[in-house]
């Protein structure tokens, strides 16, 4: 053992110091998310305490990205959660967006692996429970939260109703304290520009998109943009248009990012990989072909039944990872519904017609 361990000192020594640099570069992935396919059986209840939540990628020296285990929670299969980032350093701890909150406690303790700094800001990329589920818990530790107000909005007022039931009245200790809007007229500039711990980092207000109060957030430095999951490569795109979102706008949010990101940003989803800017191409063409064959089938009087028997996905079953049949039915739904009719946004929710 003790001559292996020599020997490879020895060869690490005589590597050239570029080959070195090259090896300590960011971003790193630490741990990459699963690729399944997995399965769960009927009636599957989430272990949450089976549940680990650990640094997954390193953008820079004092920017780390936190994910969950994979094959445990079927909404999230690959990775559990969300995206969650860590900026670090002596101003404190910037967050972005907090995981589930069943593993609030889980999440610091990833967090405290790496710094003891105080919790200082949260951004909220978008409402989803795995992005701002731990908000009261964070904001406990004293993170001031900021989003769109559409997303306040959106937790203010829950579009999601049991039908006769009055929705529960929010954690005020979850809702965002400093809230922006988006304006086309300023589309793609930060509504929040924060100076902390050696980096730049830039709240960006999206369109409706995968919800009506999405933000990206870019990090200058380590030229890197977390843009959340308007784009996805782990199942099928997900526009919630209950909460506002598009699969229009989705193809607005791609194009915004061809302008913000040059060829080495590194994009940040968040679920699925790492990705650079042409890795969207072929999701946008995806897009723009499934908008126009869905609205030729709506034209013709086809039933939504008659959309999904169709099966338009198949042509990219085999470059989609988790193409599960749910997936696939969820997204045909979403475009049927946003080709004709659709619900305009309202507090930042759509009313959107139920289907059986
Ligand atoms: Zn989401």
């Amino acid at each position: 053992m003790k001559h292996v361990f020599v020997l490879a000192l020895a060869a690490l020594a005589a590597l050239p110091s570029a080959v070195r640099i090259q090896a300590q570069s960011y971003p790193m992935t630490v741990v990459p998310p699963g690729k399944g396919p997995f399965t769960f059986p009927q009636g599957y209840q989430i272990p949450w305490d089976k549940i680990d939540i650990f640094v997954s990628e390193k953008m820079s020296p004092n920017l780390f990205v936190l994910h969950g285990s994979e094959a445990l929670d079927p909404a999230h299969p690959d990775s559990s959660g969300g995206r969650a980032m860590a900026l670090f350093g002596p101003d404190g701890v910037l967050l972005v967006d907090t995981e589930n909150r069943q593993v609030a406690e889980k999440t610091l303790k990833a967090i405290r692996t790496f710094t003891d700094g105080p919790i200082r800001v949260l951004v909220n990329t978008h409402i989803h429970p795995d992005h701002t589920g731990a908000n009261a818990f964070f904001a406990r530790q004293g993170a001031l939260i900021f989003a769109q107000d559409d997303l306040r909005n959106e937790m203010m007022r829950p579009p999601y109703r049991i039908s006769g039931a009055a929705a529960p009245a929010p954690d005020m200790a979850a809702v965002p304290v400093v809230t922006y809007k988006y304006s086309a007229a300023t589309r793609g500039e930060p509504a929040v520009t924060l100076n902390m711990n050696g980096e730049t980092v830039d709240f960006i207000p999206m369109m409706p998109s995968h919800t009506a109060g999405d933000t990206i957030v870019r990090f200058r430095k380590a030229n890197a943009i977390y843009i959340e999951d308007f784009y996805r490569n782990f199942g099928y795109p997900f526009a919630d248009q209950a909460n506002g979102g598009s699969i229009r706008g989705m193809l607005d949010a791609v194009d915004l990012i061809e302008q913000l990101a040059d060829a080495n940003t590194t994009l940040v989803p968040g679920h699925g990989t790492l990705v650079k800017k042409t890795d969207l191409l072929a999701y946008r063409a995806m897009l723009v072909d499934l908008l126009a064959k869905v609205t030729t089938l709506r034209d013709q009087g086809k039933s939504l039944k008659e959309v999904l028997a169709a099966n338009l996905t198949a042509p990219y079953d085999k470059a989609t990872l988790g193409d599960t049949q749910d997936s696939k039915d969820r997204f045909v739904t979403e475009v049927y519904d946003e080709v004709k009719d659709f619900p305009p946004i309202v507090d930042g929710k759509r009313t959107m017609p139920r289907h059986q």
